[in-house]
């Protein structure tokens, strides 16, 4: 099932969740699907763009970056 960015509704391959009481955003890659109320499906685009509230920390828990565009093998 393909997650869809919450801001552009491009193909999503990270998901941004929180913590209110620790002021806490975290980036991960996405997994699977992203629980209602829990966690924010985002594309790449929207993912590097984010910016935490004032007073907030952002954590970028996602794996080592991926090339935007994969090359394509053809059989
Ligand atoms: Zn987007």
């Amino acid at each position: 099932m393909i997650q869809h960015c919450v801001r552009c509704g491009a193909p999503a391959g990270n998901v941004m969740a929180f913590a209110y009481e620790a002021r806490l955003i975290w980036l991960e890659d996405l997994a699977g699907p992203v629980i209602p109320g829990a966690g924010y499906a985002f594309c790449q685009s929207h993912a590097d763009r984010l910016t935490p509230p004032v007073g907030w920390t952002l954590l970028d828990r996602r794996g080592p970056a991926r090339p935007l565009f994969a090359s394509l093998e053809v059989a």
